[in-house]
């Protein structure tokens, strides 16, 4: 589907080095301009089982801005297959870059109020038919899961050893995924970018078989600057600084306080001496978007 594997890289971010620790970044946001990042690997076994199915119709779940909905409108036109985004909220006017991305690759969306929106099953029993396939928001789920576990069989990671894996979490489906295919002495930290989210573990542990359970990971929270999408000038500074230190672009719901988290972390000690840390920038960077524009650097 998207070609681009050889263009994600391992950059390492020797400002971030501490007390012997090294830090290396997974480039996954190079993957494609818009289709960045980890939704495409949580992606492809559903639209693998739609095809199976024999469905003609993706349809799924998503705000104004989402990856997700963008990922999945690209991805199902790849397929060969319709899509349908339902989406949270009215419409607005103009509407989002995101959406109308998604548009331009055939989603057709539907605008149900926030209220509603909350009743999945109810949206699906209204929108089904039996060439319809769902998939869950933020593609949550076994298949995403595996998904996501082939991040770390990209032939970049081949020859490294990395003591810990961090990531961004929102559904938990990527953590669970990296937890499936890391060696059993690999830690996987996920930095959780929701406040309050307390079911995290159990919804990890509910993608997991039982010995995957067993394998070292953990959730990190409190370091969400305070929920979901949330983008205080803190963080916002955060990313230009990166951004000028490193080179490297940032998205303001996953990567930038992935990103943060790792640096205090580090700051504070977190990691034994002569740690190598593996980051995967999971990318995102569409939804920045949403920004005003000029707000960042890149
Ligand atoms: C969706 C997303 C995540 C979180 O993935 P989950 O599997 O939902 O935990 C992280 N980073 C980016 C850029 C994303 O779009």
């Amino acid at each position: 589907m998207i070609e681009n594997l050889q263009h994600i890289y391992i950059q390492q971010l020797p400002g971030m080095y501490s007390r012997h620790n090294s830090v290396s970044l997974l480039r996954l946001d190079l993957l494609h301009p818009v289709i960045s990042g980890n939704k495409w690997f949580k992606l492809k076994y559903y639209l693998a089982e739609a095809l199976d199915q024999q469905k003609t119709t993706i349809s799924t779940f998503g705000g104004a801005f989402s990856n997700h909905i963008i990922a999945t409108a690209y991805a199902a036109q790849q397929s060969g297959l319709e899509s349908i985004g339902i989406i949270r909220g009215e419409k607005s006017n103009p509407e989002s870059t995101t959406l109308l991305q998604a548009q331009a690759y055939g989603m057709k969306l539907i605008f149900i109020d926030r209220e509603q929106y909350k009743n999945k099953k109810e949206i699906m029993d209204e929108y089904n038919h039996p060439k319809n396939y769902w998939i869950g928001e933020g593609g949550r789920g076994e298949l995403g899961a595996r998904g996501a576990s082939e991040i770390l069989t990209l032939p970049c990671l081949s020859d490294q050893a990395y003591t810990h894996i961090l990531c961004a979490t929102g559904t938990g489906t990527m953590l669970a995924g990296l937890v499936k295919k890391a060696s059993p002495d690999q830690q996987i930290i996920g930095i959780s970018v929701l406040k309050n989210h307390h079911s995290i573990n159990e919804e990890v542990n509910a993608l997991l078989s039982v010995e995957e359970k067993e394998k070292p990971f953990q959730i990190i929270s409190g370091y969400h600057f305070g929920g979901y999408a949330k983008h205080p000038p803190a963080l916002i500074a955060f990313m230009k600084e990166l951004w000028h230190a490193e080179k490297v672009p940032t998205d303001i719901v996953y990567t930038s306080k992935l990103l943060y988290a790792v640096k205090v972390l580090l700051r504070k000690g977190f990691f034994p001496a002569n740690s190598r840390l593996l980051v995967i920038h999971s990318g995102g960077l569409q939804g920045n978007q949403s920004l005003n524009p000029g707000t960042l650097p890149f």
